[in-house]
């Protein structure tokens, strides 16, 4: 299977992750990856991205290399906040796409399983959340695993099967076994799904090696996965809702890189 869409990706305005908008672009064009969305986290997250960081994204560029950027976020469940979620409504309606997912030092690190669960229907519920990432973290952020993916088949949400929870280095590597019985649930019940490589880094960006084995061996193709090109990816988040930002940013290459990038030709 060949995945041609990224829908979880971290830049500098991460605060642990080492690559800027541009060079995730540029990384994704050479290797041919159509659609990359830039999933930085919320301010939640110890050094995340500042709510003006996510506001502001109409400055950079919708399409960069022939890339594909939707202006995204990872945001974090909240106790505190109204909508659940630790960007408002106000930023998170203007975003191209918005993924939700529990990260440690967040307010959900005493493994509350009904509490977890409480808030993950809470934040499932809005219309303006379009993805659940890693949601089989059961060593740090246990859930109910039936009722989250009934809730992402109800709310067209997809459920993140994400690349690097299996990579030894990962903190959450404990969590490969539930990541994988997630996938399997929400592909029986009929849930969204999406392979995400979780990039920190602009070098692995559409790096999806373990996971695309997982869901082989679950009988999960290309056809059942809503990142397998851009076109799908479009559908899907446009469907959902109105993304008044899309295209602000316009169509763009950067300087001295036209022609160095070429679809599909880099082996990496
Ligand atoms: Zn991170
Ligand atoms: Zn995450």
């Amino acid at each position: 299977m060949r995945l041609l869409a990224d829908l979880h990706t971290h830049t500098i305005a991460s605060g642990h992750a080492f690559s800027t908008v541009t060079e995730l672009a540029v990384a994704a064009s050479a290797k041919g990856v159509e659609l990359i969305a830039v999933t930085d986290h919320g301010p939640s997250v110890p050094q995340g991205a500042h709510p003006w960081y996510f506001w502001n994204f109409k400055v950079v560029p919708s399409v960069l290399n022939g890339v594909r950027i939707l202006k995204g976020c990872e945001a974090n469940p909240s106790l505190t906040e109204d909508n659940g979620i630790d960007l408002p409504d106000l930023i998170l309606e203007k975003l191209d796409f918005v993924a939700v997912g529990f990260h440690p030092m967040t307010g959900f690190d005493e493994r509350d399983r009904t509490k977890n669960t409480e808030v993950l229907l809470k934040v499932m519920a809005n219309p303006l959340v379009d993805m659940i990432s890693h949601p089989g973290n059961e060593d740090e952020f246990p859930v109910e695993l039936d009722a989250v993916v009934e809730a992402a088949v109800r709310n067209n949400v997809i459920l993140e099967l994400n690349d690097h929870s299996f990579a030894p280095t990962s903190a959450r590597s404990g969590s490969a076994t539930r990541e994988r019985e997630f996938a399997e649930a929400a592909f029986s019940a009929g849930a969204p799904i999406a392979i995400g490589s979780d990039a920190h880094y602009a070098l692995h960006v559409g790096r999806f090696d373990v996971a695309v084995a997982v869901a082989e061996e679950l009988g999960i193709t290309e056809a059942d996965l809503v990142n397998r090109d851009a076109a799908t990816v479009l559908a899907h988040v446009q469907a959902k809702r109105e993304r008044p930002r899309l295209d602000v940013g316009g169509e763009w290459e950067w300087p001295g890189t036209t022609g160095a990038t070429g679809a599909g030709e880099s082996s990496w």
